[in-house]
């Protein structure tokens, strides 16, 4: 019943990339978002992407890669953290539904790795469950002291990675989809002032680093 079967991991990829572009542009199409599309998806969804984002309300997962209804299962916390819930989500976007891409979507000036640079810091930690990002942010931000890093971009691209490392470590489901070249799982960093959003790592996409938009 959709209307744009997704086929390969890559086309998922360049279909998303080329809905950032729009958005930059400032030319959105808004694609998928009437009522025709509502109707015609009412009965089974095959969303072309999973995306596994930060929780940060500017970073709207649906506006700023330009699609619509039916087009991306979302599943975003605070500094994109994972636990059970979340691997279980994600799993089920790939495993049930079908998605060939899953995005790791983190971005700049990010409050929850800003939090666990500062709680690292200071020797501190944060109060109630907020306790639990700062400390699933951690392992990153030590990662990335450890290699001398000082930049903001560079905490959040570390984070970016490590986060895309610790979905395929703990998810044999999406490892084995990779692996089965059905699946790839892709690390973007996205710009709050400029909406781009840039290539930081790729399992399973055969493009060369820094050829995103
Ligand atoms: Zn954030």
């Amino acid at each position: 019943m959709t209307e744009v079967p997704i086929a390969t991991p890559r086309e998922a990829f360049e279909m998303l990339l080329a809905g950032n572009r729009r958005f930059v542009a400032g030319s959105p199409e808004h694609p998928n978002q009437d009522a025709a599309r509502r109707t015609e998806i009412a009965p089974a969804q095959s969303p072309f992407a999973v995306l596994f984002g930060c929780s940060d309300s500017r970073l709207a997962a649906e506006i700023i890669f330009d699609r619509g209804l039916g087009d991306l299962f979302v599943v975003r916390t605070a500094g994109h953290v994972m636990g059970p819930e979340v691997l279980g989500s994600i799993e089920y976007g790939v495993s049930m539904l079908g998605s060939p891409l899953v995005v790791v979507l983190g971005h700049d000036a990010c409050g929850a790795v800003a939090a666990t640079r500062a709680a690292v810091a200071d020797g501190t930690t944060a109060g109630g469950y907020v306790r639990d990002v700062v400390e699933k942010v951690t392992p990153s931000v030590l990662a990335a002291r450890a290699a001398g890093h000082t930049e903001d971009a560079d905490f959040i691209a570390e984070h970016i990675r490590h986060t895309v490392d610790l979905l395929l470590e703990r998810s044999r489901a999406l490892a084995d989809a990779v692996e089965a070249g059905r699946v790839a799982v892709v690390g973007l960093s996205y710009r709050l002032a400029d909406g781009t959003a840039h290539l930081v790592t790729a399992r399973g996409l055969d493009l060369p680093l820094g050829s995103a938009a």
